[in-house]
């Protein structure tokens, strides 16, 4: 498993990447982890399915519209078959991460009374956070957060310590944005089980970078965004275990959630995954999801770790021999690697890097509690994907040596953005 070899075989698949800037830079896009570029097979096929297929699902006898419910549901076996759930009706189409977390909130809303808990960790993006605030705020509950070591990792002691005889459900990154740490979530289920607590887990920074088996892991909620992975924006899944799934209250009504509808009577909805399916569904945006699974399944996740490490490995490596270079976190497991550069705001080094065609995430990552505990104003995040190469990396690294303090530097230093 060689790493360029994989980068080698796919760039050709990535239309944008023979783009550049208008001088002519041509594009290293280091910025995955906010979202991926797509290849031809998912554009493709979302065109496909517009241009032979396109119909309402679900409402119609007619022909094309057995055609659009074809090609949804089976992007949901499909999806499915990715994640090796039990049952593709346990797969709900949302359109992304932050929906499907939204999802399981708000109907815990009329599970949830007063002095319960939910725990989460310290590293959490705000859409693991915030959803749960709410919630806590509205029932009364309590938000337990599981304390960051220095370095930006939860150990499963302090896991454990965070639960308690009142916690009703525990929301945690698989892995984190901010810093690329994967987090032992098989081993904090397992914890979570013995007593009796469900667990959610973020998936949005891990579906593109490692296989995913929700058995395996006994996840009860497994939520991911498509665009992470080389789908389309605008659709993601929330996966739940059936019997979990079944008694979530619908946050959304309307269409397509139910069989049964009278002045009189009680609704009668309709099973799920219909049930929490409310509206016209994203159909292209699952036929774009289910290309991008197969797309990755075909390169072989193997293959995909691989690259991820060779890459994220040689940047740490580099970025740690630069000298003026803090490197963020003690694991790089993940495809990220985060890093201030002394005595420079952030921004300024991502307009740099951006005018050297080097396309970085600069901020707090949507983690502001994140940022507070590394105690920085922001940093500078890179992220890989598959078709990034060791030319790029380089490139990145070269652009570093560089950077001269700018507008931010010496005018707000310590101003925060997103
Ligand atoms: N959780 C994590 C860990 C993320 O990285 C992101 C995206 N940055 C989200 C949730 C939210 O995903 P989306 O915006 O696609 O809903």
């Amino acid at each position: 498993t060689d790493p360029v070899n994989l980068a080698d075989r796919v760039r050709a698949d990535f239309p944008i990447l023979g783009t550049g800037l208008d001088d002519g830079t041509p594009l290293s896009y280091l910025d995955n982890a906010a979202t991926t570029q797509k290849p031809a097979q998912v554009l493709e096929a979302v065109m496909r399915y517009y241009q032979t297929a396109n119909s309402n699902v679900g409402r119609s006898v007619h022909a094309y519209s057995m055609r659009a419910s074809d090609a949804y549901e089976s992007a949901r076996r499909t999806v499915q078959g990715f994640l090796n759930a039990e049952d593709a009706q346990q797969i709900v189409f949302t359109k992304g991460t932050t929906e499907s977390i939204n999802t399981v909130a708000l109907a815990y809303e009329s599970v949830l009374t007063e002095g319960d808990e939910v725990v989460i960790t310290g590293m959490e993006h705000h859409s693991n956070l915030l959803p749960w605030r709410r919630l806590c705020e509205r029932t009364g509950s309590t938000l337990r957060v599981v304390p960051l070591q220095p370095a930006g990792g939860v150990t499963l002691e302090a896991f454990r310590d965070s639960l308690s005889e009142r916690t009703r459900l525990v929301a945690v990154a698989h892995v984190s944005n901010v810093l690329g740490t994967v987090n032992p979530v098989q081993e904090m289920i397992a914890e979570a089980h013995r007593r009796g607590v469900p667990v959610l887990v973020d998936g949005a920074q891990a579906v593109a970078h490692r296989p995913v088996d929700v058995q395996a892991l006994d996840a009860d909620y497994y939520c991911f965004s498509g665009h992470k992975m080389y789908a389309p924006m605008g659709i993601g899944v929330l996966y739940g275990k059936a019997e979990h799934l079944e008694r979530l209250q619908p946050a959304l009504t309307g269409g397509g959630v139910a069989r049964g509808v009278s002045w009189a009577g009680e609704i009668e909805y309709l099973p799920v995954p219909n049930r929490l399916e409310a509206g016209t569904p994203n159909i292209g945006g699952a036929v774009g999801l289910a290309a991008a699974a197969t797309y990755l399944g075909d390169l072989g996740f193997d293959q995909v770790v691989a690259h991820d490490q060779g890459l994220t490995h040689r940047l740490r490596d580099s970025l740690a021999g630069a000298g003026n270079v803090r490197v963020l976190g003690d694991r790089h497991e993940g495809a990220i690697v985060t890093f201030a550069v002394e005595g420079l705001h952030p921004y300024d080094v991502g307009n740099h890097l951006s005018a050297a065609g080097v396309m970085v995430r600069t901020g707090v990552h949507c983690a502001i509690p994140m940022a507070d505990h590394l105690g920085l104003v922001g940093t500078v995040r890179a992220s890989v994907g598959v078709y990034n190469t060791e030319d790029e990396i380089d490139r990145l690294v070269d652009a570093i040596g560089t950077v001269q303090p700018g507008f931010w530097t010496k005018e707000h230093p310590d101003e925060r953005f997103l």
